[in-house]
């Protein structure tokens, strides 16, 4: 009855939990030659997180960054199961998964177990709002597609609200003021992103608006982008203020109204700031899958910040069975779609060695076996011969620790400059122009997964540097 899993009970069986960066990696490179493959994830598609920002203020169409998973996983060698669902459970003792249909269709079973040799953890990170009042309620995110679909109707009912006639001064300035929370790399995208908006497009569009539109960046500590050097905060602060954007440092968001936001100043004291939108960039924080797994390794697993794992991505406390990867762990690296999917492929290359090693030591347990049996001196001797050899491919397998490369960090920072802490370049640099922003794209294209995608996004950005962004809203 309908699809059965394992596929092929001879071999072992790996569950990935996700379709995010780390996930999509793994998959890439897999050789999915000796094992059952099975792919949990409630999108079935992969999200190319970077370019986010530009769907929300309408530069890319939506559709264009994301990849469908199946489109990796058709080409593999072995046929991978793709399942659209929500891993509700993991049960390290027993090696099972429990996981759920939550799409608005249901059929006949939308709960089922299913068991693992091996399971890849790469669920990535929720949204962090620390329960600050009102973020839940009234603040967009920018973390998922659906977020930056919000924003940009969002964004355009305001500028829409704001042109109806009749409304006073007051309003206006309150629907046409733009607060973006966390002045990490996401906000500050952002905030560039929506300047470039207001420069380009809605200056024509709206004239009599456009100049009334304030971009307010919220950030609780002393600068933004604490990972950046203080020259490239200068360099972006400075690029800022040319473009109005307001930076308010050391000002903590207490709570986010339906009209306004409460800010704490730092001097204490609390202001209300009214305004027509509220985009939360504050960060992140492990999954409740994740949390509740880790309350399974009580022991092993004490960091508040995700899974611990030692130095071949194998989840601490659980002998080698579930390896996690990418934003859900708490390692030494920056929470990145970079460190995420260099992890997915060490760990595809890691799974592949481990495959192989496994076949040997088949291969050297059934000559053990037919050594015992031989009918003469000569046969025993091949055995033994071809035993020592297995015994000396078996030596060569060693596994390497994971090892992390850093590219560098890049960051948009809106009028086509871009920022960049190369380690080729031996440190920062930071350049605004022609060549950054052709750098900044060309660096985005050659990234993008697939041929398909890298066309779609350069199709949408010829289309907007022809015919300006869209301002219709849906
Ligand atoms: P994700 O990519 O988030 O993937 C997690 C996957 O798990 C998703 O497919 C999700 O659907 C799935 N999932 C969720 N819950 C479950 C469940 N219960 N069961 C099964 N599956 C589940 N990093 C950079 O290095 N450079 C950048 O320029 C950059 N820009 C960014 C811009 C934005 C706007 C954002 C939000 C992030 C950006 N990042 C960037 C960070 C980067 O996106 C993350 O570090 C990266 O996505 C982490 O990869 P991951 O695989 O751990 O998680
Ligand atoms: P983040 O955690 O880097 O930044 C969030 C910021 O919000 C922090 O600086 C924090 O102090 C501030 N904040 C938290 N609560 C606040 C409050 N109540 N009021 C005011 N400020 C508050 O989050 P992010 O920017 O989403 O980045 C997440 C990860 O993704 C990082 O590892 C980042 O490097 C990566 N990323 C990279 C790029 C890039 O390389 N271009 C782009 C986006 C994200």
């Amino acid at each position: 009855p309908g699809h059965q899993l394992p596929a092929d009970p001879e071999k072992k069986t790996v569950v990935v939990l996700g379709s995010g960066w780390g996930a999509t990696s793994l998959l890439k490179t897999l050789d999915t030659t000796e094992y059952n493959v099975v792919v949990i994830s409630p999108k079935n598609f992969f999200l190319f997180t970077p370019l986010l920002p530009s769907v929300a203020v309408g530069t890319l169409n939506p559709r264009s960054i994301i990849q469908p998973t199946r489109y990796i996983t058709r080409h593999k060698t072995r046929a991978v199961s793709v399942i659209e669902a929500d891993a509700q459970e993991v049960d390290p003792i027993n090696k099972t998964v429990t996981f759920t249909d939550s799409s608005e269709i249901q059929g006949d079973v939308s709960s089922t177990t299913i068991s693992y040799d091996y399971l890849v953890f790469a669920v990535g990170a929720e949204v962090q709002t620390f329960g600050i009042p009102g973020v839940k309620e009234n603040a967009c995110f920018m973390k998922e597609l659906a977020d930056a679909e919000r924003m940009q109707r969002q964004f355009m009912d305001c500028i829409e609200t704001a042109a109806f006639p009749g409304q006073s001064t007051e309003e206006i300035d309150r629907l046409l003021h733009m607060v973006v929370v966390g002045g990490g790399p996401t906000g500050i995208e952002l905030s560039g992103e929506l300047h470039d908006f207001l420069e380009d497009d809605l200056k024509s569009w709206y004239p009599e608006l456009a100049g009334k539109v304030r971009i307010t960046l919220v950030e609780a500590l002393p600068s933004v982008l604490p990972m950046f050097s203080k020259q490239l905060i200068d360099y972006t602060e400075s690029t800022f203020k040319e473009s109005k954007i307001d930076i308010m440092t050391k000002t903590m968001v207490k709570e986010v109204k339906e009209k306004s936001v409460m800010l704490q100043l730092p001097d204490k004291s609390v202001v209300e700031v009214p305004c027509g939108m509220v985009v939360w960039a504050a960060g992140n924080k492990g999954r409740k899958v994740t949390q509740d797994l880790m309350a399974k390794i009580p022991a092993a697993q004490t960091n508040k910040r995700g899974i611990t794992v030692d130095d071949y991505l194998r989840m601490d406390g659980t002998n080698g069975t579930i390896f996690a990867i990418g934003d859900c762990t708490a390692t030494s690296y920056a929470p990145t779609a970079q460190v995420a999917s260099q992890q997915g492929a060490y760990l595809a290359r890691m799974l592949t060695q481990m495959a192989k090693k496994d076949l040997y030591d088949k291969r050297l347990a059934s000559l053990e076996i037919s050594a015992t049996s031989a009918a003469s001196e000569e046969d025993k001797k091949k055995i033994a011969d071809e035993a020592e050899a297995t015994k000396r491919q078996l030596n060569k397998f060693k596994l390497r620790p994971f090892h992390y490369s850093h590219q560098g960090s890049l960051a948009y920072i809106g009028s086509d400059k871009a920022i960049a802490d190369l380690p080729f370049m031996n440190g920062n640099f930071a350049s605004g122009g022609v060549a950054t922003y052709l750098f900044w794209r060309s660096a985005y294209l050659s990234t993008l997964f697939s041929l398909r995608n890298r066309t779609l996004v350069a199709t949408d950005w010829l289309k907007t540097r022809l015919f300006g962004r869209d301002v219709s809203r849906e």
